[in-house]
């Protein structure tokens, strides 16, 4: 007999939080803002997720599951993989694309590892992927300190692959222009699919002064393949504001809703979630946090912070947030009054 009901739901929370992280909860690895008693509050007396909520960064470098065990030793709070989304996660949505394709991946970190263990059959660092073209950085003989910074000379290499030390923007203009084949430059050659994990010019680290980011690169490298290639380069950027980012956020976040309903009344295909009234996206980067949380619309409802990108005293003036706070502390309790939660 079909009742017409197909959920019963209880308790179940009609709103979410993403939180950015630099800037906002930790100042490189240092939390401020009162972020751990912030996040802890989203927790109940058991220790189970009270409030959805995940992470919504530009960084990353690692994979999720280490940045999730690094978050929940600094944040002093339980992270899983699932509540961390960094700028490069979006690429799980290109597998089916390039599962089989050659990726040449760089970056901070280790993109290369985190693209394989996306599912990237043939993904290889830029450094590895350098190293298979001779004579390709003329100026690697006078940069042989670069390859002994970090090693330890009283072990083995870690790998048979030259370390060469090859400028980013020199390699990649190589790629981009030859159709991936640095050296057979025929001038005819298409241009290789390029993704940037994110667009940030600038981002608070642990300096005191805002430092460059991925954006600053793009712009770059942008710069200086438009000056010698004929056509200009085509990219595309993931990352926040990108509204793309914000609807997988939404999709996580319904995953993480504290689940309720029974499942006698659950019909085939339903996932059990519900839609949320509000979505509350915690940033302190107008140009990032707030103009993507405006750009992908309702539900979202942006909080910008003044411990980080912005420091201004009333709002910003391009991309105004719909409430502005001194810290994260400030918002989550701002949150929890608005949804009736002491
Ligand atoms: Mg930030």
């Amino acid at each position: 007999m079909n009742l017409g009901i197909s959920v019963i739901t209880i308790h179940r929370s009609s709103f979410g939080i993403a939180f950015d992280i630099d800037g906002v909860l930790l100042r490189g690895k240092d939390p401020i803002g009162g972020s751990p008693q912030a996040l802890r509050r989203l927790y109940g007396d058991s220790g189970n997720l009270n409030v959805p909520f995940l992470f919504l960064t530009n960084g990353g470098g690692i994979p999720e599951s280490r940045r999730a065990n690094e978050l929940s030793e600094l944040l002093g709070v339980k992270i899983v993989p699932s509540q961390v989304l960094q700028g490069h996660s979006s690429f799980k949505s290109l597998l089916k694309r390039y599962e089989n394709q050659l990726i040449v991946a760089t970056g901070k970190g280790e993109p290369a590892v985190v693209m394989s263990e996306y599912g990237f059959k043939k993904a290889v660092s830029l450094e590895e992927y350098a190293s298979c073209f001779e004579n390709i950085d003329p100026l690697a003989p006078y940069k042989m300190w670069t390859t002994k910074l970090g090693l330890d000379r009283s072990s083995p290499p870690l790998n048979t692959v030259p370390r060469y030390d090859v400028s980013s923007e020199t390699v990649l203009c190589d790629v981009l222009r030859c159709g991936g084949l640095p050296g057979q430059d025929n001038g005819h050659q298409p241009q290789p699919p390029l993704y940037f994990a994110a667009d940030d010019l600038e981002y608070q680290a642990a300096f005191p002064s805002n430092r460059l980011g991925t954006g600053a690169f793009r712009i770059a490298l942008e710069s200086v393949f438009n000056r010698i290639h004929y056509n200009p380069l085509e990219y595309v950027s993931f990352g926040k504001p990108n509204p793309f980012v914000f609807k997988n956020a939404e999709a996580m976040l319904k995953q993480l809703q504290p689940s309720y309903h029974s499942d006698y009344f659950k019909e085939p295909g339903d996932s059990g979630s519900q839609s949320f009234k509000t979505l509350y996206m915690i940033g302190d980067n107008p140009s990032v946090d707030v103009k993507g949380a405006q750009q992908a619309g309702h539900p979202w409802f942006s909080i910008l912070t003044r411990t980080g990108v912005f420091r201004g005293k009333h709002n910003h003036a391009e991309f105004p947030a719909d409430l502005v706070v001194d810290t994260v502390e400030e918002a989550v309790d701002y949150i929890l009054g608005r949804e009736c939660i002491s």
